[in-house]
């Protein structure tokens, strides 16, 4: 990737697709520069009740920005859980399935950034609900993308946009990079890649400012419970606590690269601070299989015994198409804007298994 600066020169972004082929592409005046050097910045997150928006939301407040949220139901618990904690932060009733509620929503707030965090996100349930999946996690990003370009301000918004190492699927190379293909295994992912392409277009299309995260999996405190992670180590602090002496799980075999979301929305935030937009993988670069997770939360617990003494296998969980390994390189993130992790996979464990202890023993 290259990019021209030179007086009375079009800036320019190219891309390589291919060894020796580039797609070019012309960028507005003002994507080289922070439009809002001067003022309070804005950002509009959607998914702001999700675990990333609990993250990006403390990290924005901490850089003052003014932060605004997209909200699907006011009367969802995890709605009443964000308001609790921000109650300052301004949330606007939307949906990605709306797109005048988007239209909307950019309208009033008129961001600087916005961070397209909404999404039906767990792969499982994607199974299960394929068109719906379809329409939030894929349709929802171009209706959202298209609200950016019919606006008045398309070129005063800088866009990140979540991809997912779940693109990758079927492996096609180890470690996995920004120029690794995708082989989707659920419908989850195949509306993620849809997203992902999507963003991609109209940057080189309309020269927005669409960067895409291609984030491998990240967990912390804010971790939905129904994913495997806060499953094993909400339901092993409850066993330590003697709530309860067992519980299921699907498949142990496969494996992720595990960071943590803190770490991680540090990452989403400097991709839009680039002069240049682009894509950037963001990963820890190790990868350990659920039973390695499980065995380091019941060690840090200190529950001493085998697997089958706490953990049944059910059949049921097990997912039509698995995606057997993930391991990311983002050495291009390091170099572009020097992320790197700060969290390893045995920090996150202790401090995920510590703050479901602490749960568990107030409940
Ligand atoms: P999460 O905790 O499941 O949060 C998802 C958010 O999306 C929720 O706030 C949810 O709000 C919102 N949402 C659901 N349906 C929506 C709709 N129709 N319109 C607008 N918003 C809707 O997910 P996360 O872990 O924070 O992930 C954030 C983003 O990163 C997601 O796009 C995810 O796919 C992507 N990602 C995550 C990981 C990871 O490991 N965490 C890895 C790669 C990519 P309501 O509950 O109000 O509906």
């Amino acid at each position: 990737m290259r990019s021209s600066d030179q007086k009375n020169q079009e800036p320019f972004h190219a891309c390589r697709l291919q060894e020796n082929i580039y797609s070019v592409t012309i960028l507005p005046q003002n994507a080289r520069k922070l439009i809002y050097s001067n003022q309070m910045a804005i950002a509009l997150i959607t998914g702001i009740t999700g675990q990333d928006g609990h993250h990006l939301t403390r990290l924005l407040l901490a850089k003052n920005y003014e932060v605004h949220g997209l909200v699907t139901n006011e009367r969802d618990i995890r709605y009443e859980s964000f308001v609790s904690k921000y109650p300052k932060i301004k949330l606007h009733s939307g949906n990605l399935s709306d797109y005048e509620s988007l239209v909307s929503a950019i309208n009033v707030v008129k961001p600087n950034e916005i961070y397209n965090l909404g999404a039906l996100t767990f792969v499982g349930a994607s199974f299960n609900e394929p068109e719906h999946t379809a329409n939030v996690t894929g349709l929802g990003t171009l209706r959202l993308l298209e609200a950016v370009r019919t606006s008045a301000v398309k070129h005063e918004i800088r866009f990140y946009q979540a991809s997912s190492s779940e693109m990758y699927g079927l492996v096609q190379e180890i470690p996995q990079n920004e120029a690794t293909p995708f082989h989707p295994r659920s419908p989850y992912a195949v509306a993620k890649t849809f997203s992902h392409f999507t963003a991609q277009n109209y940057r080189e299309a309309y020269g927005m400012h669409v960067s895409s995260g291609i984030l491998f999996n990240h967990e912390g405190e804010y971790r939905g419970y129904e994913f495997v992670t806060r499953k094993i180590t909400s339901n092993v602090a409850r066993i330590k606590l003697g709530k309860q002496s067992r519980f299921s799980l699907g498949d142990l075999e496969p494996k992720r690269d595990w960071g943590y979301a803190g770490d991680y929305v540090e990452a989403m935030w400097s991709m839009l601070q680039q002069d240049v937009p682009s894509d950037y993988v963001i990963a820890t670069g190790q990868s350990h299989s659920v039973q390695e997770f499980l065995e380091a939360t019941l060690e840090c617990a200190g529950l001493k015994g085998e697997i089958s003494d706490f953990v049944d296998i059910d059949q049921k969980l097990i997912r039509p198409s698995e995606v057997p390994l993930l391991i990311g390189d983002s050495s291009k993130a390091k170099r572009a804007f020097g992320w790197s992790p700060t969290i390893d996979f045995n920090g996150l464990v202790e401090l995920m298994v510590k703050n479901d202890l602490q749960i568990e023993s107030k409940i």
